[in-house]
């Protein structure tokens, strides 16, 4: 199908509107990306539907975006067509039963939560994007994630074009992981969470946060808690600051065999001394150690704010998980950014490091 065929098909769809002119570099929160062939916005459920029916009909690749903060794209021409959801409806149920559709923003759903002393999401405050991208990488923060509330996702399977509520069971979700990321099999067109109605938050297990493990508080103080402390970390948004123009984390908190865990602590010990060895963050998950992504950076040689102040391309001056675009970077300056830090972190402990966002038309490996 001619492009000139499949746009005229895609502005019959009610409620969707076609752009000609933005680039992803408007559409990320690292503001890096080339040009779509162009993007189409749809304010309605249906309309995503069907646009992105006609779409996978012609053949035609394409990237569902919301927020566009889990995002590393290429540079200049991009042979795909974008697709934002804006479909934003979001219903609270008295019996702590949340439906949002997927481009609603999370974290109004998770405010509008808190505000009604529905109990669940709270730990999960602050964290950008859409409610349809959350159980794509199964969002977490604080010892919270969202696999804990999600019950069910309405998905547009792009095999067969069909829509069907499937349990989130179906997702396998994992750690930042569901078998919807990296495969764009289906989109996340709504989803359902089952929240508590007691006015206190899940369980809290996140050493950071004030009171005992596994107390439960009240969800309002909890989100105020995680609010102040992904802010004092550049984890909120903010437009004046470049230490949030990130994608979060950029790598995920490797999972070793615990003899490997063991060589790096030792590693530790040698270089850095028993001390610092000692306080090396390690717990057991999924079969192995979780190491911090963060901690090993650090004492591979890069500091917050690494390499320099005049870099177009560093670590959070805040934060070293997360890399940054101070204002005039291109792609290209981040991911050797990105490479630099996860060779640095092999050659000193022989862990490689995963980036935890999803790219499109540019890799970590050369
Ligand atoms: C400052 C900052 C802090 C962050 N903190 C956290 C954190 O604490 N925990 C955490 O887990 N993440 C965190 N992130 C990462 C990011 O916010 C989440 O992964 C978020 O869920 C991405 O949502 P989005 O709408 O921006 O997705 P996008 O970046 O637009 O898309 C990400 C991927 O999901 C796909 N996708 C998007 N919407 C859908 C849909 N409806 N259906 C199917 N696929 C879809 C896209 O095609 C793409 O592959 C952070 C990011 C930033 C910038």
């Amino acid at each position: 199908m001619t492009e000139s065929s499949l746009t005229q098909k895609l502005s019959e769809i009610p409620d969707t509107a076609l752009d000609h002119d933005v680039s992803l570099a408007d559409l990320t929160t690292l503001r890096l990306g080339g040009r779509p062939r162009f993007t189409v916005r749809c304010a309605t459920t249906a309309a995503a539907v069907e646009a992105i029916r006609v779409l996978d009909r012609a053949g035609q690749g394409i990237l569902v975006v919301g927020g566009g903060s889990n995002l590393v794209v290429a540079e200049g021409d991009l042979d795909l067509v974008v697709v934002l959801l804006e479909n934003d409806g979001v219903s609270y149920g008295q019996d702590g039963l949340i439906e949002a559709e997927a481009g609603a923003v999370w974290d109004d759903v998770v405010a509008g939560s808190v505000e009604r002393g529905l109990g669940g999401l709270e730990c999960l405050s602050g964290i950008p994007g859409s409610a349809g991208a959350t159980p794509v990488q199964n969002v977490g923060a604080y010892g919270a994630e969202v696999a804990e509330t999600l019950t069910e996702v309405l998905l547009l399977d792009r095999t067969d074009g069909s829509v069907s509520w499937a349990p989130a069971s179906s997702l396998e979700l994992a750690y930042r992981y569901s078998n919807l990321k990296f495969t764009g099999r289906a989109v996340v067109l709504a989803l359902r969470m089952q929240l508590s109605t007691d006015g206190l938050s899940t369980p809290l297990r996140f050493g950071q946060l004030a009171g005992e493990a596994g107390q439960r508080r009240p969800v309002a103080q909890v989100r105020e808690e995680v609010l102040a402390l992904r802010r004092g970390k550049g984890m909120v948004l903010d437009d004046a600051d470049h230490d949030t123009w990130s994608a979060g984390s950029f790598f995920t908190n490797p999972v070793v065999d615990p003899a490997v865990a063991d060589e790096v602590q030792s590693r530790v010990r040698e270089t850095r001394g028993a001390e610092d060895a000692e306080r090396m963050p390690r717990w057991p998950a999924d079969g192995g150690d979780k190491l911090s992504a963060a901690w090993l950076i650090e004492r591979a040689g890069f500091p917050r704010g690494y390499p320099d102040e005049g870099a177009r391309a560093r670590l959070s001056t805040k934060h070293t998980l997360a890399l940054t675009n101070r204002g005039s970077a291109v792609t290209g300056d981040l991911v050797a950014l990105a490479r630099e830090v996860r060779d640095g972190v092999r050659a000193e402990f022989g862990v490689t490091l995963v980036p935890e966002p999803v790219w499109i038309g540019v890799s970590i490996d050369a």
